[in-house]
């Protein structure tokens, strides 16, 4: 089988709002443009495929059948559009998480690129090919750690974000958002 590229998305801030602790579907916002931009991925030949981190498991405030449950109901959405979600990642993980059993420090909190290298496992991804876009540094950062490049979106926290880059992350494209991300990585691909 021969290995796809992806575009790694990260889901608060870049695909929905930003609204904290996500925790009741009610709160649960995509960007007007995201399934489209997830659509004019997958039909240039990208799997795509969402890497979270989630804290608020960490925390208690948020359960994994709730993740589950909002991940279903986004890959839903994106189905009736004609898209797809290859698939989710997310870091439930806290170095000091107050539930005992996401207490770890462990080895796919960004920046580090584990849910990148798990998922390029998992679905024999071309990493050299791929994207990761999100609205933080440390997205763009656990791209560069699995040799991905990134792309930088206003929405969330990146206007903030893009005013101060730090040292240990390389220069990436900026732009207003996820369907401007989808159409740069087109011109690239
Ligand atoms: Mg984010
Ligand atoms: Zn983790």
């Amino acid at each position: 089988m021969s290995e796809r590229p992806a575009v790694f998305l990260d889901r608060d801030g870049t695909m929905i709002e930003d609204v904290g602790y996500l925790d009741r579907l009610e709160r649960l916002k995509l960007f007007p443009y995201t399934i489209d931009a997830v659509r004019v991925l997958n039909r240039a030949g990208f799997e795509v495929v969402v890497v979270t981190s989630q804290a608020g498991v960490a925390n208690g405030m948020v359960t994994e059948e709730f993740l589950a449950e909002a991940h279903a109901r986004i890959s839903r959405e994106v189905r009736e559009a004609g898209g797809s979600i290859g698939g989710y990642y997310y870091c439930p993980h806290l170095p000091y998480a107050s539930v005992a059993q996401y207490r770890t420090d462990c080895e796919c909190r960004k920046p580090k690129p584990g849910m990148i290298l798990a998922a390029a496992k998992d679905l024999s991804l071309d990493l050299p090919r791929s994207f990761v876009v999100g609205d933080r540094w440390r997205d763009i950062e656990m791209g560069q750690a699995a040799g991905v490049k990134g792309v930088l979106v206003e929405t969330g926290y990146g206007k903030s974000e893009a005013a101060r880059r730090p040292s240990s992350v390389e220069p990436v494209p900026v732009v207003a958002n996820l369907i401007e991300a989808a159409s740069l990585i087109l011109r690239q691909a």
